[in-house]
């Protein structure tokens, strides 16, 4: 059998190597840390179980297509559980806006907030319906190879339906006039880490997403999805080597032949055929490679525009709250200037814009008796510096009047653990370029041919996946993106 090592047990990674092994690899997947999931990672203190990274569970269908793909089911995994109010938003006028998982309701809810806006959204919802369709049928599972992938007659026939060439924000504003239903259905591109007005309006199929297909919870918390890919991998034969730090790719010519890792003070090599970088990929080429084989340049990623990173407070409370629902986005104060401050400027935010999941309140395995396990976090700039302890909590603060302001809920007294966790450990954790929490950012110049490339220009064997590649940032895109390099690989492999 052929050796694949995969460097990291994030999604991308995970899913990578249940590919592989499903095409006949001996796969083993190396990674620091003890527990797969990457930024997805779950700790436990004092009690309390909390999701370290993702929270939205999104595009169901993405991960029904995974596990089907071995046979099998979410539901053999894990649980799912719609949320109904889908989430919670507070504006500046102080009047909160519950967004229902029912599609009449919310129908009648944009009715109230503009007259005409609930056929409008009719209109608007059958163009995300097919950007949704085409998008994840035609264009997300494409290695970005080349243009030619794209040479498809449905693809050219719907080329301006599916409104590349325009941004979210224009085509949000055709619709709607009201600020509210506009940063609404702006929102859900934020995951993808671009701002409305930078990103194609073919991504509003983000929208079709959140409102057609819903806000699920994996009973147990996020972690339960990595908990079930990893169970999957292992049922496939794959082996992992955990606490295991990959300092090495080493080649013989142009061909990679092997991986150096560390596990504490002792050195490993691991003889590979093939070598799936599934760790930040501009850490995977800039540290792990020597510069003659490595693809781009540090200016080239100097270039790229990263998706934020995140200052994040996890926050444990001993008592229940009645006025908080499982997610809330704190939109009350100004969204343009939040934005610029992440993406012209790359600089503190003056006034953030901060969103909250409260898991205790759908889950009651996350928190102690009469506790509610709390996560806030504000997204900021990748590459700022200067998150020491003193910031850490000037942030804690502000964002904690406005929580307690806004809901109604005292909870200063109440918080009996809270750790925060920001741009400086993305780095030491992730090793993640600039601090980076969600990769690249999806605007239209990376997009497809023009994100890094999955297979390395230098080294033949060598590929890349996860949020800096294709498909983008999020936790369905990772999961799509270790589908994606598995098949090229197995393309190229196929007669070897
Ligand atoms: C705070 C936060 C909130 C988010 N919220 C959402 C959300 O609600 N919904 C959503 O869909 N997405 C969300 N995302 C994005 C989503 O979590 C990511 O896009 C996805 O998890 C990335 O997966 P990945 O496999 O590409 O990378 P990672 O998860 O980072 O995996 C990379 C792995 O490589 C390992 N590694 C790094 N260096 C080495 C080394 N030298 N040796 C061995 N291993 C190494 C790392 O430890 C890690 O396990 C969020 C992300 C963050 C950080």
């Amino acid at each position: 059998m052929k050796k694949a090592v995969v460097i990291g047990s994030g999604f991308a990674g995970l899913a990578a190597a249940c590919f592989m092994a499903k095409a006949g690899w001996n796969v083993t997947v190396l990674e620091k840390h003890s527990m797969p999931g990457g930024r997805a990672r779950r700790f436990e203190a004092k009690g309390f179980t909390f999701d370290m990274g993702p929270s939205w569970y999104w595009m169901p269908d993405v991960f029904e297509h995974f596990f089907k793909s071995f046979g099998k089911k979410v539901d053999d995994y894990y649980e799912l559980q719609r949320l109904d109010p889908s989430y919670r938003i507070y504006w500046d006028d102080n009047v909160p806006m519950d967004i229902p998982a029912n599609y009449e309701a919310l129908k009648a809810l944009f009715e109230t907030e503009e007259p005409g806006a609930s056929a409008q959204l009719d209109a608007f919802m059958a163009e995300a319906a097919y950007k949704y369709q085409v998008g994840v049928q035609k264009l997300v599972y494409k290695p970005g190879q080349s243009l030619t992938e794209f040479i498809d007659l449905d693809l050219l026939k719907g080329l301006l339906r599916l409104d590349v060439f325009t941004s979210v924000r224009k085509h949000v504003h055709k619709f709607f006039k009201s600020k509210k239903l506009r940063q609404l259905l702006e929102f859900p591109v934020l995951f993808l880490g671009a701002l409305p007005q930078d990103i194609p309006a073919l991504y509003t199929l983000m929208n079709y997403a959140d409102i057609k297909l819903g806000t699920w919870y994996p009973k147990g918390g996020m972690y339960k999805i990595a908990e079930g890919m990893h169970t999957l991998a292992i049922e496939l034969g794959v082996n992992f080597c955990f606490n295991t730090n990959v300092t090495r790719i080493v080649l013989e010519g142009h061909i990679a032949v092997a991986v150096e890792a560390t596990e504490q003070d002792k050195k490993m090599s691991f003889d590979a055929d093939v070598i799936i970088g599934a760790a930040d990929y501009h850490f995977v080429e800039q540290q792990l490679l020597p510069s003659t084989h490595r693809s781009y340049t540090e200016a080239y990623w100097n270039k790229r525009v990263m998706a934020p990173s995140c200052m994040l407070y996890y926050v444990g409370i001993n008592k229940k709250l009645n006025n908080v629902l499982h997610h809330t986005l704190f939109f009350d104060v100004d969204f343009e200037m939040h934005g610029k401050e992440i993406y012209q400027a790359k600089q503190w935010p003056e006034e953030p814009l901060f969103y909250v999941s409260a898991t205790s309140v759908t889950d009651d395995h996350a928190a102690p008796e009469n506790c509610e396990n709390l996560f806030f976090l504000i997204p900021v700039a990748a590459g700022l510096t200067g998150d020491d302890e003193k910031l850490r909590k000037e942030y804690f603060d502000i964002i904690l009047k406005r929580f307690e302001q806004k809901t109604g809920e005292s909870i200063s007294d109440n918080i009996v653990y809270n750790k925060s966790y920001a741009v400086s450990d993305f780095v030491s954790d992730y090793n993640a370029y600039k601090g980076n929490a969600y990769g690249l950012a999806n605007t239209l110049m990376q997009t497809a041919v023009l994100k890094p490339s999955l297979r390395s220009k230098k080294v033949s064997n060598l590929y890349y996946t996860g949020q800096l590649t294709v498909p983008g940032p999020g936790v369905p895109p990772s999961l799509i993106s270790g589908e994606v390099v598995a098949a090229e690989i197995n393309k190229k492999f196929k007669n070897t």
